[in-house]
């Protein structure tokens, strides 16, 4: 593995030093760690090519970006199969009469198949690392791993079904093992309605064996939290918090329709929350109230949700929802400028997924996932505040390099290690196939 200098960007290191949020600078890599953090310091950079000067590969960073690699907290990375298969439907007939009998003629190759598009399509926005929830969550790592990408991957309980769970799970602890600390297994419960007390009680006590994570959809729709306030007299997240399920490794994703008291709960408990702006508003499940989370303590991560409900995993775009969709609500333009918004789509969402001493900062000591974002394009000059342009400008598109783990993964806006024509040509195929079966079926 060759050494890394990537020399003379704008370092967006995300955290401050004496008001200073963005610098001139340039940063080494030595295997896969951050080994220098410099600003218009050349004889450190001098030092660190003559200590590498046998085994140096040197980057200009010049015109360009250079930021923590963002992670997606919330993603079904294999629904990338089901992009715009049905959409402009409410929740609920959208899973049962669409989702889920499409689901049903996919086999471990298409869940393999559509991981491998999703995951281009993230590394090539410039996230590198992400949070999926979805079944065979080995195969998932199959991908991950042949691409050199970062993930937190969680096998789902759905249901009161929980026959093969330990198994699968197992099967994903193994996986993940040999993916050189790329991959870290996790559990999801699908959700407070669709998953049985007694199996949210025992995907606990499988978390607390495996040592592992737990992350459930939560309050998504009204619907969801007038079927819990019927059987249980509670809110989801009350009802959740009476099982035990919400601490410090939960990760709650949407949290659209909370009382006040849920988010006293949920900054109390220390969860975090994966806000997915773009899902809730396609499917018109409500607006989650992100600025009361923020203000209450509560840790907010931004997710993209699957592609099916999206319709694509751009953190970029994600992003710029979170901000405007809260500032239009609260009319209130002062609420989460970009800065804090990046924040959560770095330093908040590695500290969500308990990786927040590896990830999401560029400081030495930690690992090297970064990603270079090309300056000199129309929408982002005059550079007048280079946070502002990467939030409110910068396209997934913009993204030039992505490094995981000290290794160039993009290149110059291209996938190192992928055939994206033979790809697509495999996507798109088989999607016919099943889009054809589930027809003839329904
Ligand atoms: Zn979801």
């Amino acid at each position: 593995m060759a050494n890394i200098l990537i020399k003379d960007a704008v370092v967006v290191p995300m955290y401050e030093s004496g008001g200073i949020r963005y610098f001139r600078g340039s940063v080494g890599i030595e295997g896969n760690t951050i080994a220098m953090v410099c600003s218009g310091d050349d004889a450190r950079v001098e030092m660190f090519r003559a200590r590498h000067e046998d085994n140096l590969h040197e980057i200009d960073g010049r015109g360009h970006a250079l930021l923590p690699g963002l992670i997606n907290t919330h993603c079904h990375t294999p629904m990338t199969l089901m992009r715009s298969y049905a959409d402009d439907l409410p929740l609920m007939p959208w899973l049962e009469d669409h989702i889920w009998p499409f689901e049903a003629g996919m086999t471990p190759d298409d869940i393999r198949l559509g991981t491998e598009l999703g995951v281009a399509e993230m590394l090539l926005g410039g996230t590198t690392c992400f949070l999926d929830m979805y079944f065979r969550e080995d195969v998932i790592a199959d991908v991950v791993d042949k691409a050199g990408m970062r993930a937190v991957l969680s096998t789902t309980i759905m249901g009161d079904n929980n026959l093969s769970f330990e198994k699968d799970l197992a099967a994903l602890v193994e996986r993940a093992s040999c993916c050189g600390g790329r991959v870290t297994p996790m559990i999801a419960c699908h959700s407070p309605y669709t998953v049985s007390s007694n199996n949210l009680l025992y995907a606990k006590r499988m978390a607390e064996k495996f040592g592992v994570g737990l992350n459930i959809h939560v309050a998504e729709t009204r619907e969801e939290v007038g079927i819990i306030r019927e059987k249980f007299g509670k809110t989801p997240v009350q009802y959740l918090d009476d099982l035990g399920l919400l601490g410090p490794s939960t990760i709650a994703v949407h949290c659209v329709h909370l009382t006040d008291d849920d988010i006293r709960i949920l900054a109390e408990r220390n969860v975090s929350v994966s806000h997915n702006p773009q899902s809730n508003m396609k499917l018109a499940s409500g607006i989650s109230p992100v600025a009361k989370m923020v203000s209450a303590g509560v840790n907010v991560t931004i997710g993209t949700d699957g592609a099916s409900s999206n319709n694509d995993l751009d953190m970029w775009e994600e992003m710029r929802s979170v901000s405007f969709l809260q500032k239009v609500t609260a009319a209130d333009p002062c609420i989460l400028p970009a800065w804090d918004v990046l924040g959560m789509a770095t330093v908040n969402a590695a500290a969500a997924l308990g990786l927040g001493d590896k990830l999401g900062q560029i400081k030495e000591g930690m690992l090297a996932d970064l990603i270079m974002v090309d300056m000199d394009k129309p929408h982002l000059h005059p550079q007048t505040d280079v946070v502002a342009n990467l939030v409110y400008c910068a396209k997934s598109g913009d993204v030039d390099t992505v490094l995981i783990d000290g290794n160039v993964v993009v290149d110059k806006g291209r996938l190192v290690d992928c055939d994206l024509r033979s790809l697509y040509d495999k996507v798109d195929a088989r999607v016919e196939e099943i889009r054809t079966a589930t027809a003839k079926r329904l």
